[in-house]
């Protein structure tokens, strides 16, 4: 286990483009950069809150089942811990990188301080195609990289959950792993996990629940109401299908979807439960009846209301931003739009509502499973949907009166929320020296 330094003396402003697409973390500090200006920031707060508390480098040797030795790389990045202990998920993918998992541990700080629920923010990863392997190799993996981390992870420490590539099954296992090493049952070390090991009911849907719900209350701004609408939705994993079922059972009409490989169009829409169905048995989107086959590039730019990128990052750059027709975009994944992008948007009057609010339904309800498991009491699910849909309610309307009152975009007003209560309470608590 090793912990990796690298100096740097960063000041307001020195991140104003973007880099379309080259480095999440350049993304999310151009935005950071923006919000810290218009918030007058001060600059050592400034350095303060940019900076992450710990990035850990694991090694993760695994045992194959034909017998190698393969070793992985793991990341775990905790960004800032001003409001409570470190959250966010653990992503199993071939292009996790360090800058990756240090923007999206940065973005869980901003998003839980945005929907106001005590906890930093932080990430993890590990560099695999969780596609290639077994179930026991992806067994082993998990537990191995939770092993060299049971120092750093904990309910009051560090709490995972899970992102792209895991699932309440990896959930079970890190919660299992810690549990052997601490030698008691810890569930609410990790959130996430299945409901008959102190899961919490709502959970698997809550993102695409919270997606949902922003899309209704952003539709009136642009003269929509979410029934009727026409929806294209890029990515069909946890968040993309639930928020696409979500979204049809309001009476929106879905009328496109896309996963890895590519995805189907009908303009009168897509039946969404049967598709689901389709999907859940073939894995495979293609060849569903009544529609016709789209790329993923043509998907963002097709005649639609409101556009839910659920993917991956740098999905609308500068490049594509002019052709996209959609008026609102309910931002699923995290980053999927660069900043030169944002500028182009803005021009057209695209109402994009970033990952930071839209996506926050995920980690809401992780902090609901992480409180029921230190209660030991388990709530129904109207109550986790009731108690959902009101903070994602209040968190859209803050972020759109900070918007309106300094003239700022909503990726920059939610920025802006995020930072000014990160820094409030890093002020107050003051610094330890
Ligand atoms: N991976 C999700 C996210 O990016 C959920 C994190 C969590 O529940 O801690 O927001």
């Amino acid at each position: 286990m090793s912990t990796i330094a690298e100096p740097q003396f960063p000041t307001i402003g020195s991140h104003p483009q973007g880099t379309d697409s080259a480095s999440p973390f350049e993304e999310m500090m151009s935005r950071f950069d923006l919000a810290a200006q218009k918030l007058g920031l001060d600059p050592g707060l400034y350095k303060v809150l940019r900076e992450p508390v710990r990035e850990t480098k694991v090694s993760i040797p695994v045992a194959m089942d034909d017998g190698r030795i393969e070793v992985f790389i793991g990341y775990r990045v905790l960004h800032n811990i001003a409001r409570g202990p470190g959250k966010g998920g653990i992503r199993f993918d071939k292009n996790v990188s360090l800058d990756e998992v240090r923007a999206l541990a940065a973005w869980m700080t901003w998003k839980c301080a945005v929907v106001n629920i005590p906890f930093g923010g932080a990430k993890g990863g590990v560099i695999c195609d969780p596609q290639s392997l077994s179930r026991a190799e992806l067994e082993r993996i998990t537990r191995r990289y939770t092993a060299e981390l049971m120092d750093q992870f904990g309910p009051e420490k560090d709490v995972p959950a899970p992102d792209m590539g895991t699932n309440p099954q990896t959930m079970a296992w890190v919660m299992d792993t810690y549990s052997m090493h601490a030698r008691h049952t810890v569930t609410s070390v990790v959130t996430g996990k299945p409901l008959s090991l102190g899961g919490s009911r709502g959970r698997v849907e809550a993102t695409g629940r919270g997606l949902m719900l922003i899309a209704r209350e952003a539709a009136p701004l642009r003269g929509l109401t979410l029934k009727g609408s026409r929806i294209v939705v890029q990515g069909f994993g946890n968040v993309g299908s639930i928020a696409a079922r979500m979204c049809h059972e309001q009476g929106a009409k879905i009328v496109a979807v896309s996963d890895i490989h590519g995805g189907i169009q009908n303009a009168n829409g897509i039946d969404i439960p049967a598709l689901i169905a389709h999907y859940e048995k073939g894995k495979s989107l293609k060849g569903f009846p009544g529609t016709q086959p789209v790329s993923n590039e043509a998907l963002l730019e097709l005649d639609c209301d409101i556009l839910i990128p659920a993917a991956n990052e740098n999905q609308i750059r500068q490049k594509n931003a002019g052709n996209i027709k959609a008026k609102i975009i309910v931002e699923g994944a995290n980053g999927p739009t660069t900043q030169r992008a944002d500028e182009v948007l803005n021009g057209k009057n695209v109402l994009v509502v970033p990952d930071i609010l839209a996506n926050a339904g995920g980690v809401t309800v992780s902090y609901f499973e992480w409180v029921q498991d230190r209660a030991g009491f388990f709530w129904r699910e109207s109550e986790v949907n009731e108690r959902l849909e009101d903070i994602m309610v209040q968190s859209f309307r803050d972020v759109a009166q900070m918007a309106e009152k300094y003239g700022v975009s909503f990726r920059i007003a939610a920025y802006m929320l995020g930072i000014s209560r990160v820094a409030h309470d890093t002020m107050v608590r003051g610094l330890y020296a």
